[in-house]
């Protein structure tokens, strides 16, 4: 009795889990080539960089040589990127390096030598900014969350590398060639942000989004965001 309750029981766990990858597979194939495109490309950047993502306020503290223009370009370019959060996220700038939890440091490259080794080392001759992040892993919840980062930004740079940066501590890998010259994240980034840029941002801090996930365990949550437009670009 006991042996055929397991044998029907898992035949109704194989049937149903069949179901259910047929039928997200027939809606993936819904997908404009646009979006399958972007599906592509958010799995390159965003889930290929391990998928991390925060889940508490990020606390900015500008170092180095901070004018009052650099400043009020940062506060201005926080308030974009606030935009894309839907998930509770929220960056906003600290007086001091003790509340911060993201340390920025604006200055030329001799000046982090001390201050940063492990970046100084790292960084090559011809590159003008880093931007590193760490996470732990929350046993509670089971999941991997970023919670404290570090960018330097070298001297007389603006927004495109400060924006770049940041991207980089909220998660984000380098855009593929193909969208090098539109997207924020390439390795030489693009002036503006691009539509692929901010649907990635808002697809990676959605509350259905959990940190660390695969691509299999998100992708039919993506499809579904962008099938219903609530994600669009
Ligand atoms: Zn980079």
């Amino acid at each position: 009795m006991k042996r055929i309750l397991v044998f029907v029981l898992s035949c109704l766990l194989v049937t149903s889990c069949t179901k259910d990858d047929d039928s997200e597979k027939d809606l993936a194939k819904e997908l404009s080539e646009q979006q399958k495109e972007f599906v592509k490309e958010y799995k390159h950047v965003v889930v290929d960089d391990l998928n991390l993502k925060w889940k508490k306020e990020i606390k900015l503290f500008l170092d180095g040589t901070i004018t009052t223009d650099y400043e009020d370009m940062v506060k201005n370019t926080l308030a974009t990127f606030n935009n894309f959060f839907s998930d509770g996220m929220k960056i906003t700038l600290v007086n001091t390096l003790a509340e911060s939890n993201v340390h920025l440091y604006n200055g030329p490259k001799s000046e982090i030598a001390n201050l940063w080794p492990d970046i100084y080392n790292a960084i090559g001759d011809s590159d003008v900014g880093y931007g590193s992040s760490s996470w732990f892993s929350n046993s509670a919840e089971g999941e991997k969350l970023i919670d404290s980062g570090r960018v330097w930004v070298n001297q007389n740079t603006g927004m495109p590398l400060f924006s770049h940066e940041l991207g980089h501590v909220l998660g984000l890998g380098h855009s593929s060639q193909k969208y090098c010259g539109s997207s924020i994240m390439c390795s030489v980034p693009a002036q503006e942000f691009s539509s692929f840029d901010i649907a990635m941002m808002k697809i990676l801090y959605h509350p259905q989004i959990k940190s660390g996930a695969t691509f299999e365990e998100i992708e039919s949550i993506v499809t579904k965001l962008l099938l219903s437009n609530e994600i669009s670009f």
